[in-house]
């Protein structure tokens, strides 16, 4: 039987608590979801009948405002699921530093079977709900997308807060994951997967850590396989190509393929849009299946759709060595045991997944600054590398070949800020979270994590005090 989302998260939360001295009382705080808005709404659907929409707005933990997550549309979503989601939220922002508390948001709806017109007569109602309820404010609770939801929801939901919330200086910031074009941010379509990425490539560059699973330091020749081709397993197998690894395996919602050569990605992307399905491609082995892409043979594994793919039934057959948690959830806590005690590495969701809301962070800041991240500095950087090649050019008598002098007068963009900012982010919390994996002899990453998260966590409610 499927475990529940949440149980789950508290159950890892409750495995990391056992090696730490914060206070039960805390504990008992920091792992209870804190609010939930649950509401339900009247739509009218294309045919002009009305449609009783269900809709869910989960803010985990407020020791740090605003709350921050997704929102998730797909016709099976509960608040069970809501919750779990808006927990680990709560802990990715503490692992990666980022100064929010966790949420998350979710409408029962397919948006597969929905037209453009319905889709934002829902989306602009449920922003209207939780304005209402003031679930929603650049300093109160800022959603993004997650699953069945992207820049064009975001965009009609920052309209409607611009329309009817009370903030119209900040309403930029009421929302990320907005399109460019409405002043979101360079590099946060690529975030998670790009981040996803990164979090393997440090997790492969410690000999230490890799050896003992047969493998070779570097990303480069790799196999990897990738589940779903989503805003997040996309963006992850173009980074894992552009790493030099090799994507044997790929899947979407109705089928996958494998070939052992390694898969031309973008070749296939063309033929899916071509012919609606994966089936036929040539060269490769298509699966009907889809989820049978998870026992094929590879090193790396990244699940990057949804949550419970990977649970006691399937775990015994996954070959992977590394599993990186892309998605939310999808290993569940019996497959998580069963993977280890097989000696797989975990990367987990948590921390593997993080580069969304990290970027999501600079987009707020932007937004708040009214100012992007470029506009003071573009300029300035160009000039002074400028005088750096003159000195040299003038102390040593010699001038740089060509390219060398145009990457070092090369001025930083908007994505060269995103890029590098999220590389360092993703690298300062991978090091500490294998530090305090080996310096207290914890069992895996996930452990140390969470030991992490629930140690900054208490700090605010330490240092801040409780109210009243
Ligand atoms: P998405 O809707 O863009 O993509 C999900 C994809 O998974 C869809 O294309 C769907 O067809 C596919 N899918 C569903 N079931 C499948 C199956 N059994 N096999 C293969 N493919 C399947 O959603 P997304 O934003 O890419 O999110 C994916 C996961 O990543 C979710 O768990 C989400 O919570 C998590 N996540 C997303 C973000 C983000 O920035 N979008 C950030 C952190 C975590």
């Amino acid at each position: 039987m499927a475990s529940n989302f949440f149980d789950d998260v508290n159950y890892y939360f409750d495995e990391a608590s056992r090696h730490t001295d914060v206070a039960s009382d805390i504990l008992d705080q920091i792992r209870a979801c804190n609010a939930v808005y649950r509401m339900r709404f009247p739509v009218r659907r294309d045919d002009g009948t009305i449609e009783v929409v269900q809709g869910y707005r989960a803010e985990h933990s407020h020791h740090r405002l605003p709350t921050k997550g997704g929102v998730r549309y797909a016709p099976d979503v509960t608040q069970g699921e809501v919750m779990a989601l808006a927990a680990l939220m709560t802990y990715k922002c503490a692992i990666v530093d980022v100064p929010f508390g966790g949420a998350k948001g979710g409408v029962c709806i397919d948006p597969r079977n929905a037209s453009a017109s319905f889709l934002e007569r829902v989306t602009r109602r449920y922003a209207s709900e939780l304005i209402r309820k003031r679930f929603i404010g650049p300093d109160v609770d800022v959603p993004a997308p997650d699953v069945g939801t992207g820049e064009r929801e975001m965009g009609w939901i920052y309209d409607t807060y611009k329309s009817q919330g009370p903030d119209t200086l900040n309403a930029l910031a009421c929302v990320t994951g907005k399109a460019t074009t409405i002043h979101g941010i360079e590099g946060r379509r690529e975030a998670t997967g790009l981040g996803a990425v990164i979090a393997l490539e440090y997790f492969l560059s410690e000999p230490e850590d890799v050896k003992p699973l047969g493998l070779d330091t570097g990303l480069a020749a790799k196999r990897v396989i990738v589940q779903g081709l989503g805003k997040v397993g996309l963006h992850a197998t173009r980074a894992a190509i552009e790493r030099d690894a090799i994507v044997v395996g790929v899947s979407v919602s109705d089928g996958a393929l494998y070939d052992s050569g390694g898969l031309d990605v973008e070749a296939v992307l063309t033929h899916r849009a071509e012919l609606g399905s994966l089936r036929g491609f040539p060269g490769a082995r298509y699966l009907a299946d889809p989820d049978a892409i998870l026992e094929e043979p590879c090193d790396v594994l990244i699940p990057a759709a949804l949550q419970h793919q990977i649970t006691a039934q399937n775990a015994p057959r996954v070959q992977a060595k590394v599993i990186v948690e892309a998605a939310n959830g999808p290993v569940d806590p019996e497959a998580d045991s069963i993977l280890r005690e097989a000696g797989a590495v975990i990367l987990p969701d948590i921390y593997a997944n993080a580069g969304g809301v990290v970027v999501s962070y600079f987009e707020w800041i932007k937004n708040l600054s009214h100012v992007s991240f470029e506009r003071m500095t573009r300029r300035y950087q160009q000039l002074a590398n400028n005088r750096l090649l003159d000195v040299l050019t003038r102390l040593t008598g010699k001038t740089l070949p060509p390219e060398d002098a145009a990457l070092l007068l090369r001025a930083p963009n908007e994505i060269d800020f995103v890029h590098t900012a999220l590389e360092n982010t993703m690298a300062i919390s991978y090091e500490k979270i294998r530090d305090r994996w080996k310096r207290q002899g914890l069992p895996d990453l996930r452990t140390s994590a969470y030991l992490g998260a629930i140690e900054t966590v208490a700090s605010a409610y330490t240092l801040d005090g409780i109210f009243p």
